[in-house]
């Protein structure tokens, strides 16, 4: 999308929100976007959970002390998970006591368009600008944004524009190619996404690479849903990041699976079998998602 405003020659602010859960490459690429092209730097937004961390820390010490929600130590031990971690992906998920899912979708709400419209968007309308936001979406990438428009008004000031809806990855890729620019690296290891490291819709066989070429990214979320668990009220010790129906052992025990058992499950077979790994499947096959070597 920053490729294509350059080639369209119209002055534009280029603005990424970091949820703190970002690959280190992705950070990387984009901090040398502008360097190659010569096109204008791009702006960082972050979200900020000081102020949710001091509503939450009252609502435990009033409501869950007054309704004897948690024995004392677990709301002492609660009240010291909820303070800034340094990570706003973990912050977003403590203060909200468990990780998003799919049908409770707050990271891409609060970590990605409420920093961006209450950072840039509003600051510029409440100027008097009308803003025309630019969203990088393809049709391609799911039904759901198959259905989206290519223009729509939220607010009489904001216009939200899907200039590459219609792009086919060829186009993409042609895009890249005319100005001289890599796809992000992540794609040639076989990410399908580069947003989040990993995102709670990573695929299977995303997770597997995820688990063999960044073990950090593993041993990083393991640390978070620890640190989850403990800042909510349902006293699990762990809560998962990923949903107990992603493998068929939650689905048949009603238990999540942890991101180490996630990860295990990730390395089987189809269907779970532990006697044919994924690893298998794909020998000698490009591993670009993007199709990138085609
Ligand atoms: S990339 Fe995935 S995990 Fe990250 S904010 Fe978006 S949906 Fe949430």
């Amino acid at each position: 999308m920053y490729l294509q405003a350059l080639e369209l020659d119209i002055p534009f602010r280029a603005v990424f929100a970091d949820t703190g859960n970002e690959h280190e490459l992705t950070l990387e690429y984009l901090h040398d976007l502008p360097r190659l092209t010569g096109g204008p730097a791009i702006e960082w937004v972050k979200a900020d959970f000081v102020d949710a961390f001091a509503r939450k820390r009252v609502t435990v010490q009033t409501k869950w002390v007054r309704e004897n929600l948690l024995p004392d130590a677990k709301i002492a031990s609660t009240l010291q998970a909820l303070e800034p971690s340094g990570s706003l992906f973990l912050d977003c998920c403590k203060v909200h006591g468990r990780f998003p899912s799919t049908k409770a979708r707050f990271c891409t709400s609060e970590l990605k368009h409420e920093p961006i419209f209450y950072g840039v968007h509003e600051p510029l309308m409440a100027a008097g600008n009308m803003v025309v936001s630019w969203q990088g979406v393809r049709a391609e990438e799911s039904s759901r944004r198959a259905a989206l428009p290519k223009m729509d008004w939220p607010s009489p000031h904001l216009c939200n524009y899907r200039p590459l809806l219609r792009w086919s990855l060829a186009d993409v890729v042609a895009t890249h190619k005319r100005h001289g620019i890599e796809l992000n690296p992540l794609y040639q290891m076989g990410m399908h996404r580069v947003g989040c490291m990993p995102c709670i819709h990573s695929r299977k066989d995303e997770i597997r690479r995820i688990a063999e070429l960044f073990p950090d990214h593993i041993r990083k979320i393991a640390e978070w849903e620890i640190a989850v668990g403990c800042a909510g009220k349902r006293q699990v010790p762990v809560c998962t990041f990923f949903a107990q129906d992603t493998t068929p052992q939650g689905r048949r025990t009603q238990t999540p699976v942890g991101i180490h058992g996630i990860v295990e499950w990730a390395r089987s077979g189809p269907g779970g079998d532990i006697n044919q790994t994924t690893m298998d499947l794909e020998i000698n096959q490009c591993l670009s998602a993007m199709g990138a070597c085609e």
